[in-house]
């Protein structure tokens, strides 16, 4: 999505470690006709894959994930973190290593918004390792929904997760790949 390019050429900021700051837009500050102009996008990714449901994680996917749920008329379920394990039967729930804060989150959704019925369309912010959409998958899967595939705004095309998820049949979407950046900026994947 070249907009999107433009907007991370302009605003983005490349930190060390790998991160990639979008704070103007996406993370802190929400650029809300912008969001909006992504989850057009996203629906006519995905137009005809009979989604019913959109699930992210909080808090940065929340953002995207409503653009597109409003493109596509469909609800946005996120996983919520927690401290510790939610030992009720009511909620399907598992664990999600925090790339940006090295840390592992518990992560649940209530039972009773994933059917086995669902066709479900993962969104993120990011996809850096792919553990986040892994997590998303395996709440998914523990309901029976149906996986129909993944749009995130930003892969990080030199870390893996974009490419192992592809590699298991996963469709995976992603608005702008980053093929590499540093301090000198950021170099976009052709797609
Ligand atoms: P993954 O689980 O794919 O390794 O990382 C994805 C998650 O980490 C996303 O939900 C996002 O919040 C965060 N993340 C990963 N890389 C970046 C980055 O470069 N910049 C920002 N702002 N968040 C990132």
């Amino acid at each position: 999505m070249k907009s999107l390019e433009e907007k991370i050429l302009r605003e983005g900021k490349v930190l060390p470690g790998g991160v990639l700051k979008v704070g103007s837009f996406l993370n802190h500050q929400i650029d809300a006709d912008f969001i909006m102009e992504m989850g057009r996008e996203i629906a006519r990714l995905f137009e005809g894959a009979g989604v019913t449901k959109i699930l992210t994680v909080e808090a940065s996917g929340i953002a995207i994930a409503i653009g597109a749920g409003a493109a596509m008329h469909v609800p946005v379920l996120f996983a919520k973190k927690s401290k510790t394990v939610n030992i009720s039967g009511d909620v399907y729930q598992t664990v999600i290593h925090s790339f940006t804060h090295g840390v592992d989150y518990h992560v649940m959704v209530e039972k009773q918004f994933l059917q086995p019925d669902d066709k479900v369309l993962i969104v993120d912010d990011f996809l850096a390792n792919g553990k986040a959409i892994e997590g998303l998958m395996n709440l998914a899967t523990q309901s029976d929904a149906t996986v129909v595939g993944v749009a995130c705004a930003i892969e990080k095309g030199f870390q893996q997760g974009g490419d192992a998820l592809r590699g298991q049949g996963l469709r995976v979407e992603s608005l702008a790949i980053v093929e590499r950046m540093d301090e000198n900026g950021v170099v976009f994947r052709t797609q």
